[in-house]
């Protein structure tokens, strides 16, 4: 038996193996039995590896780590119990009341929350410009910003960031630049290439992709930046379950696989739905006819991304035809799972937005986005012109 300090009540030891599991153990236990006082302080001064209490770390935590900060190139990223816990743990553990930040004005919307509710209210400063234009956010920038946080391809009107803008400008003014790299994944960008100080992943998307696990990672290049993102992690429990950890590594086995087919499928997709009569306009960063189509080739090495957004030509009607008439398609707001999803901003993500304003971002009653799984995409090609054809018939009634 492996355990040498069996406790009176589990006297049973996990058997011992000359031979090794192949898949990575589930490590459940939120605590861990040190020897003594002395190797307990060993521990925590890091003098020797090992875990005291779950919320602090846990293999399977560690483990999942260790494999993201391979994709990003990075190391000593910490993983959270979802993507918000780590935005909010880079944003709440670096900044103090006093601050300031700027912000893309197309970031996820509990992003948008936090940055325009939540970070007020504790004394930190907030601004959204347009991270197509590294200019605006030159304008927006304060002797007290301390961060810039945008994501590479937004949500959901798919445009491009000029990340090299921005990275010159985070550069110059001494200001962290934040990338939350969900939509790009590290196989389509990895941001660290062109000068990112933290990136952060909601892992509950592709990376982990069953829409099973509700996951997120925060990584800095700076070790004493990762520290106190670790610490308000730690401290304020936005750490993740073993279990989360454990089934999340079990989906990047598939990861590149899936990156791939899902992203041939949106592509094609993409051009299927452009020649739809019921579609007024489609977008997808690679596409002749997407605004930022030069800049995403360059910055995405060629590849696009698993996200399709188009526009019906009617309004809410034509919308819950739509998806009435989507067979086999989940009408739920997120992104990444092994099947496709469609999400409608203007009833879910933006819903709290003023309908001038998704009006003005381009997001209709009609609009909708699409996250494209791995389906033969024959099939799903059928079943988006069915739709579109129930859609037309709406609009027209
Ligand atoms: N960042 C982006 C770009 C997202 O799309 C999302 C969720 O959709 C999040 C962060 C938040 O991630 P989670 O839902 O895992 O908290």
């Amino acid at each position: 038996m492996r355990n040498s300090r069996p406790s009176l009540i589990r006297p049973v030891a996990f058997p011992d193996s000359v031979s090794t599991p192949v898949v990575t153990p589930l490590s459940p236990s939120v605590v861990y039995a040190s020897d003594s006082p002395d190797e307990l302080d060993a521990q925590y001064d890091g003098d020797v590896q090992g875990y005291t209490y779950a919320r602090e770390g846990h293999p399977n935590a560690d483990v999942v780590a260790a494999r993201l900060d391979a994709m990003e190139g990075a190391s000593g990223g910490v993983v959270t119990g979802s993507g918000m816990a780590a935005v909010t743990a880079v944003m709440m553990g670096l900044l103090k009341a006093g601050d300031h930040v700027v912000g893309g004005d197309q970031l996820y919307g509990r992003s948008l929350r936090l940055m325009g509710q939540d970070l007020p209210r504790m004394g930190i400063e907030t601004t959204l410009a347009d991270p197509t234009d590294a200019a605006r956010f030159a304008e927006a920038i304060r002797p007290e910003t301390r961060m810039i946080l945008i994501e590479v391809v937004s949500n959901p009107t798919l445009r491009v960031a000029d990340m090299e803008g921005l990275a010159r400008l985070a550069r110059e003014k001494g200001v962290l630049l934040v990338v939350d790299n969900t939509f790009t994944t590290p196989r389509g960008y990895r941001p660290f290439e062109v000068g990112a100080d933290i990136v952060i992943h909601s892992v509950t998307k592709l990376l982990a992709g069953h829409s099973d696990v509700t996951l997120g990672y925060a990584v800095a290049r700076d070790a004493e930046v990762q520290k106190a993102i670790y610490d308000f992690a730690v401290t304020t429990g936005l750490t993740p379950s073993p279990f989360d950890c454990w089934l999340a590594e079990r989906g990047f086995a598939t990861f590149d696989l899936r990156f791939e087919r899902a992203q041939d499928n949106a592509a094609a997709l993409a051009d299927h739905l452009a020649g739809l009569p019921a579609v007024k306009r489609v977008l997808y960063p690679t596409r002749d006819d997407h605004p930022d189509a030069a800049r995403a080739r360059a910055l995405l090495g060629g590849q696009g991304c698993n996200m399709v957004s188009f526009e019906l030509t009617g309004g809410r009607a034509a919308a819950n035809a739509f998806t009435r008439a989507a067979d086999g398609l989940a009408f739920a707001p997120t992104l990444g799972d092994v099947g496709t999803t469609l999400s409608h901003p203007a009833s879910s993500s933006h819903r709290a937005m003023s309908a001038e304003t998704r009006a003005a971002l381009g997001m209709s009653e009609g609009f909708f986005r699409v996250s494209v799984g791995l389906e033969d995409i024959g099939e799903l090609c059928k079943v988006f012109t069915t739709a579109a054809e129930a859609a037309q018939t709406a609009q027209s009634d």
